[in-house]
């Protein structure tokens, strides 16, 4: 007989277009009792790298060998989480919590997968053409496999639609906005409401009493301003392409640049989104997208380097700027993700000549490195500066066992 209090399992599911990344995660404590990633799926070469009990990275196994789809993908993930005796039809299994990337305007908290929701994410592919398609096709291979288990849709932009409609709505003709969902949507919701309530906690308050600009600072990045728990900005739009200087994407531009490549340049519509999206912020300025190594150039002395620097520290200083307008009040700046977690030049660069916004950081805490949440602000600060590591993954599965655990008591 099976125990309905030991589903206490969440398996976590982020499908991209060539990859499926995943975890899977007891709820009793947030630990991870697998990892993994399929790369190259579809392609000659693909690879499953497979860490069981993440914590210690002990027992790491690689397989390479051609994996045709999605499907495939995830079965050869259900054989090796099997192996550990944690298979996709043990009991322990609570539900399973797919990112999804889109969920428009009427997903605004996450839900139960039924074919009405697919269908809802499926007629959102036009605004996120590159996204929702890989996540269905997540969604509807792991239905295959476990038909009879709760099945949970976390959307990156749900946690933005608190936003007013000011915020927003374009300034373009209202009927065309409308006929093509035209809107302010922005993405990376999850980290942001995940890391702003983290940040409420290390503050000690209530998130309902904070005032917080998050900055998601990865290969994308995002701004936000989160007032009381609720997202009141946010930096990108109708797609991720919009806000600040990204690895590859160039952030806001005036959009007539578009139509002057297209008009001048001769540029084809797909070349220019691929110049924006692919070609364009840090590896476009100088040639390399990793934060590490253009601070390597800029110790050598390497002037482009130096430059796209400046212009990635100079477009967030804009954004701490506004989003302190926007709040009026701000009691926490909190840096996250790739760059944020670990380039401290970059956080010491972004706060810098911010004192009279009360914004400091002190060198000593800036330097040390940790996976915690902490402070870097001096004592007594008016406005705290802090960096919280984001776990997207742990926020899609709280989220889910939320939603669909049999014991939810587990996840207060
Ligand atoms: P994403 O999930 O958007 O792909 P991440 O949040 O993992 O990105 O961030 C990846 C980026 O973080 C890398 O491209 C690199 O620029 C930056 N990064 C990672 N580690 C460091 C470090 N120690 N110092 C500076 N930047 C780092």
């Amino acid at each position: 007989m099976r125990s309905r209090e030991a589903a206490t399992r969440v398996l976590v599911l982020n499908s991209g277009s060539s990859s499926l990344k995943y975890q899977l995660l007891d709820m009793r404590d947030g630990s991870r009792l697998a990892v993994g990633l399929v790369e190259r799926i579809g392609e000659r070469t693909s690879a499953l790298v497979h860490t069981p009990r993440a914590s210690d990275g002990d027992g790491k196994r690689e397989r390479t060998g051609r994996i045709a789809d999605h499907t495939a993908a995830l079965e050869a993930v259900a054989a090796e989480l099997a192996h550990d005796g944690l298979g996709l039809d043990s009991p322990e299994l609570a539900a399973i919590g797919h990112r999804v990337v889109h969920g428009g305007l009427r997903f605004s908290a996450p839900v139960l997968i039924d074919d009405d929701v697919l269908a809802e994410i499926e007629r959102l592919v036009p605004v996120a053409p590159l996204h929702n398609p890989a996540n269905l096709m997540g969604i509807r291979t792991a239905r295959a496999l476990r038909p009879d288990l709760p099945q949970v849709a976390v959307f990156d932009t749900a946690f933005h639609t608190t936003m007013p409609e000011y915020a927003a709505r374009y300034a373009i003709d209202t009927a065309t906005a409308d006929a093509h969902r035209i809107r302010r949507y922005g993405f990376h919701g999850t980290s942001h409401a995940y890391v702003s309530r983290r940040t409420a906690e290390l503050l000690g308050r209530d998130p309902s009493e904070v005032n917080v600009i998050v900055l998601h600072l990865g290969n994308g990045a995002s701004a936000s301003a989160v007032e009381g728990g609720r997202c009141v900005d946010t930096s990108m739009g109708l797609t991720p392409l919009e806000g600040l200087v990204m690895g590859t994407r160039s952030g806001d531009i005036d959009p007539a640049v578009t139509f002057h490549l297209k008009r001048v340049a001769g540029m084809s519509v797909d070349e220019i989104d691929e110049l924006l999206n692919k070609k364009s912020g840090l590896a476009g300025l100088c040639g390399d997208n990793d934060m590490r190594e253009i601070q390597r150039r800029i110790d050598e002395g390497d002037e482009r380097a130096r430059l796209a620097f400046d212009i990635y520290i100079h477009r967030l200083k804009k954004y701490i700027g506004a989003y302190c307008a926007v709040l009026g009040r701000v009691d926490a700046v909190v840096f996250t993700a790739g760059v944020g977690e670990n380039a401290a030049a970059v956080r010491e660069a972004a706060v810098a000549g911010l004192e009279t916004f009360g914004l400091a950081v002190d060198a000593g805490r800036n330097a040390v490195r940790s996976d915690e949440p902490r402070l870097i602000s001096p004592d007594g600060a008016r406005t705290a500066v802090a960096v919280v590591p984001t776990d997207e993954e742990l926020e899609i599965a709280r989220q889910t066992f939320a939603l669909a655990g049999e014991d939810r008591t587990l996840i207060s």
